[in-house]
C-alpha cells in the first residue's frame, strides 16, 4: 500500500514534470524529479540531469549508475534503499552549468523533498549542491568530511562519473562511501539525544513578574 509520504513524493514529482518556474523545461526532454523511497536514510544530490537521464526521466542510468551501484554494495545498499535527485531538475542545456537563477527557482522542489524524507545522510555529488552546505570549500578539501545541520549530516563527494575519468579517486569514492553507515548513526544517535534532552522549564510566574 503506498504511504502517505510516498504519494506526497509522488505529487512533487508530477508538479515538477509540468514546473515552468525557469526557462530549462523549454528545451529539456524529460524532467528527472527524483527516485527512491520516501524514508530512505540517505538522500544523494547531484547538479542536473545529464543526457541519458534527460531521455528517459530517470537519474543517474548509464555507466555512472552502474558504478553507484557498485558503491552502494560496499556498503550492502541498493539503489532502490537511496533517494537520488539533483538541484536543478530539467537538463541544462549543452550540459552546461545551471544559472544561480535556475538554481533558485528549481530549490522548492529540493526543499520539499528533503522535508518529506527527512534523511539522516545527504551525500552532494556536485559542486552546486555541496555549495548549498559547504560554501566557499573545496570538494579536495572537504570529500568524506560530514558536517551535522540540524537532524541530518551532509557528506559532500566527488561524482561518480569523475572517478571513472578519473581511476585515482576510485578508491577514495570508495573509502568515503565507507563511512555513510557511521554517519547515519551519528546523526540518529544525534536526533535521539535532542529528543531525550530535557525542555528548558518555563520560568515560575514570580520570575515572570520581574519583567
Ligand atoms: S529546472 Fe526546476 S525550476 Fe526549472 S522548470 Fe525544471 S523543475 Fe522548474
Amino acid at each position: 500500500m503506498m504511504t502517505d509520504r510516498t504519494a506526497e513524493l509522488n505529487e512533487i514529482a508530477e508538479q515538477v514534470r509540468v514546473c515552468t518556474r525557469c526557462i530549462l523545461y523549454k528545451t529539456a526532454t524529460h524532467a528527472v524529479p527524483g527516485e527512491g523511497p520516501a524514508n530512505a536514510e540517505i538522500m544523494m544530490i547531484g547538479e542536473g540531469p545529464g543526457f541519458h537521464e534527460d531521455q528517459q526521466g530517470r537519474p543517474f542510468v548509464g555507466a555512472s549508475g552502474k558504478f553507484l551501484d557498485e558503491l552502494l554494495a560496499h556498503i550492502n545498499l541498493k539503489r532502490s534503499d537511496i533517494f537520488i535527485t539533483n538541484v536543478v531538475k530539467h537538463r541544462p542545456p549543452n550540459n552546461r552549468d545551471p544559472y544561480p537563477e535556475e538554481i533558485e527557482a528549481c530549490r522548492p522542489w529540493l526543499d520539499q523533498q528533503i522535508a518529506l524524507i527527512q534523511p539522516k545522510v545527504i551525500v552532494t555529488i556536485s559542486r552546486f549542491a555541496m555549495a548549498r552546505w559547504f560554501p566557499n570549500e573545496k570538494i579536495s578539501a572537504v570529500h568524506g568530511k560530514a558536517k551535522r545541520f540540524g537532524n541530518f549530516m551532509v557528506v559532500p563527494m566527488f561524482h561518480p562519473a569523475a572517478a571513472l575519468h578519473n581511476q585515482n579517486l576510485k578508491p577514495v569514492l570508495i573509502e568515503d562511501f565507507k563511512k555513510l553507515p557511521k554517519y547515519i548513526q551519528d546523526a540518529k544517535n544525534a536526533s535521539d539525544a535532542s529528543a531525550e534532552a530535557p525542555k528548558k522549564k518555563d520560568p515560575p510566574a514570580e520570575q515572570l513578574k520581574m519583567f
